[in-house]
């Protein structure tokens, strides 16, 4: 039996919670839409084909850490962030809501201050979320074979000790997926497998719970965390067939959109998000709008390369759904009805 007792492992990856955009970016459709060409679509202030949200060029993101806005007083950061309020994921958002009276009464900190003062407040909700989980998974273990019992309950004896601070090293949400993702690996059973994965899945992130954001962010600079902020509402390319299997087709999707999906498929994607066919619709619809009005003002050649462009990430959305015709038939139907455009017809092939 192997016990996972470590007391350095959990301090050993120090992981930056989003990777930036860097996405390669070679072939034929980067030759033909350069980045620069992209960038510009930008300014049509094009919703995430997945979640909808508007999104804000990342460059713009930068220039805020890099102007020192969030340096200064915490009033003067959350002024700054405020502009950026109808953009923001809903931890980000609810983080707001809160910090705006705070920055109001205690205009002399920072914002890293600000977010140590909620500290205090904020630490047991999360330990008693993580501890409540370290339970759930626990009342499972005797579905497990005996053999592989006790390691269950060891997992969840480090990760407590991590959790209570019985260990130099902070708790990290990551590293014990992994354990529980390798220790599962080992178990016969698929169901009792799937029900330890979905339980430790639900331990709390940044990216979806206030207090496991404050409780993180706490120690970081002003500036990380103004940027942190933002950061999931900028626009990143994604490819829309994955890197993995070569895709080049990029679209531009809002940072945690793209965190979220990672090398899955597109019809996933579309199964996660019920609205994302609207909204992906609502994407290229902007696009196609644009070509119109250039047209009207006599830029043939731009608006043929804008259709050409939409017509592009559109087909290779209904190629990508068609490759799972069987499993989502109905996904394929609402798909070909929601992204017609007289401007770019369908062919024949991808609607057969
Ligand atoms: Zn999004």
């Amino acid at each position: 039996m192997k016990m996972v007792d470590d007391s350095a492992k959990y301090g050993e990856i120090d992981y930056y919670p989003y990777s930036m955009n860097n996405v390669q970016f070679t072939g034929k459709f980067a030759d033909t839409y350069p980045k620069y060409w992209l960038k510009n679509l930008l300014k049509l202030n094009l919703p995430c084909p997945c979640c909808g949200k508007q999104m804000i060029p990342l460059d713009e993101v930068k220039a805020l850490p890099a102007a020192g806005v969030f340096s200064a007083s915490c009033l003067t950061a959350v002024n700054t962030l405020e502009e950026f309020e109808d953009y923001m994921k809903p931890v980000e958002y609810s983080i707001m809501q809160i910090i705006k009276p705070l920055a109001q009464k205690y205009p002399g900190i920072d914002l890293q201050e600000l977010i140590i003062l909620l500290s205090f407040e904020y630490e047991s909700s999360l330990v008693a979320a993580q501890l409540t989980i370290l339970n759930q998974l626990k009342s499972i273990a005797p579905e497990v074979e005996t053999e592989h019992r006790q390691e269950l309950y060891d997992i969840a004896a480090t990760a407590k000790d991590f959790i209570l601070k019985k260990r130099s090293t902070k708790f990290k949400r990551k590293i014990f997926l992994n354990d529980i993702d390798e220790y599962t690996s080992k178990l016969e059973n698929k169901e009792t497998r799937g029900k330890l994965l979905e339980i430790a899945e639900k331990m709390p992130t940044s990216e979806d719970s206030v207090s496991a954001f404050i409780m993180k962010y706490k120690d970081r600079s002003p500036e990380e965390i103004g940027e942190r902020m933002l950061v999931f509402s900028a626009a990143t390319l994604e490819h829309i067939t994955p890197d993995s299997e070569n895709g080049e087709v990029t679209i531009w999707e809002c940072q945690r959109c793209n965190n979220v999906r990672s090398n899955s498929p597109v019809i996933r994607q579309i199964n996660d998000n019920p609205n994302m066919l609207d909204n992906l619709r609502n994407h290229i619809k902007i696009i196609v709008d644009r070509a119109i009005f250039i047209k009207n003002h006599g830029g043939t050649q731009q608006s043929q390369k804008l259709l050409d462009y939409a017509k592009a990430i559109r087909d290779e959305y209904l190629t990508n759904i068609r490759k799972y015709k069987d499993k989502a038939i109905k996904i394929e139907n609402e798909a070909l009805e929601k992204l017609q455009f007289e401007e770019i017809p369908i062919s024949d092939e991808l609607k057969e």
